[in-house]
């Protein structure tokens, strides 16, 4: 952890241990855990972050679309690798890259289905996807008889997992609503095994789902944001540790006179003589403009400096007025202190939003 002398994001392995040993410690010994490492772990690194989590002996990978599972099957990641969101299109490339499709509609079974028969596949595990509420992705209960029809007439396909997405696991006035999407997914598996005569593993709950629902844990569980270190509340966030922290390095220091503009359109007026630092990040690093005009910040020697001004694509500029700093001084965007939640409520969005967003420009630098 040495002082950042330029924009980096430090990734902590050892907290990627703690979050996992954490969240298996609240399974069955039996429960199965995915790792869900789309969107490049979250914003850190998909592949580092696989090959940890394949040391620990992770028992599943998701990703969202099927590059990303190439990408993992490109540097050597081994273990099982459901895609969440493919399309008809990428049937070949799911075969031959061993990647397992989540199948949510008819027209996507019916496409894969082709593709693996063309291809002379035996049992090619797929995943079957329910709608239970969420209304995104899925098939619906009535839709079972198509499905059992279709895969009575192929041996070149072999469902090995059912499962669902919880819509408000996270939101414990929503507890009615998530209770019926368990009770909806359960009546769900009971019909298909009963019409179809396959056992297939069932799995519910993302990260707020094991915490919130132990009952539904069934044969396995999907976890990301708790991965990297956020329990979406203020009480289980204290169980985690964020994995990743945004640091920079303050590159200049301007003097200004009460009166004077600074960045870009002049969105910003100094009320007094002011310091103000700039920074190297920007929008393309995603720091997104909404963070612009005070309401976002970062840190420097443990104070709060308020960004002013639009930001820029690779820069912005902060209000060090009242700050004791010098250029070449670290700034911590976030960390385990001040973490990403705290910035991303400032502008009303997540945790999940900001450190995803996170451009693939800044340097990753792993702890271990
Ligand atoms: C992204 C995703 C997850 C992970 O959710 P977290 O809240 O980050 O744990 C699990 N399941 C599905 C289907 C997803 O799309």
């Amino acid at each position: 952890m040495s002082k950042a002398l330029e924009t980096i994001l430090e990734i902590d392995l050892g907290a990627l241990t703690h979050n996992f040993n954490y969240l298996k410690s609240k399974l069955q010994p039996q429960t199965k855990f995915l790792a869900v490492v789309k969107a490049f772990a979250y914003g850190s690194d998909a592949i580092e972050i696989a090959k940890h989590l394949q040391k620990l002996n992770v028992d599943y990978f998701a990703v969202a679309y099927t590059q990303e599972g190439v990408d993992l099957r490109d540097a050597g990641v081994t273990t099982p690798i459901l895609v969440l969101h493919p399309q008809s299109l990428n049937a070949e490339t799911l075969i031959d890259r061993c990647l397992e499709p989540s199948i949510y509609s008819a027209r996507l079974l019916n496409d894969f289905i082709a593709v693996a028969e063309k291809r002379g596949q035996k049992n090619y595990p797929i995943h079957i996807k329910f709608n239970t509420g969420l209304n995104r992705l899925g098939f619906e209960q009535k839709d079972i008889n198509t499905i059992v029809s279709k895969l009575e007439l192929t041996t070149a396909v072999k469902v090995k997992s059912i499962f669902s997405h919880l819509a408000a696991s996270e939101d414990l006035e929503e507890k009615d609503f998530t209770k019926q999407q368990i009770e909806t997914f359960k009546s769900i598996a009971e019909t298909f095994k009963t019409k179809s005569g396959i056992e297939p593993w069932l799995h519910l709950c993302n990260t707020s789902g094991i915490l919130n629902y132990p009952e539904a844990h069934f044969n396995m569980v999907r976890s990301g944001i708790g991965l990297y270190g956020f329990g979406n509340s203020e009480l289980e966030d204290k169980n985690f540790e964020p994995i990743a922290s945004l640091k920079s390095v303050i590159s200049q220091i301007h003097e200004i006179d009460k009166g004077k503009s600074v960045g870009y359109n002049r969105a910003y007026t100094s009320n007094r003589n002011e310091r103000v630092a700039t920074i190297p990040i920007g929008h393309a690093d995603g720091l997104s403009r909404v963070y612009g005009n005070k309401k976002g910040f970062v840190f420097i020697n443990d104070k709060k400096a308020y960004i002013i001004g639009n930001v820029c694509m690779d820069m912005i500029m902060v209000d060090v007025t009242d700050i004791n700093c010098k250029e070449g001084d670290e700034v911590i965007i976030f960390d385990k202190a001040h973490t990403a939640n705290e910035i991303a409520e400032s502008a009303g969005t997540i945790s999940y939003e900001i450190v995803t967003a996170l451009s693939k420009r800044i340097k990753r630098v792993f702890l271990p």
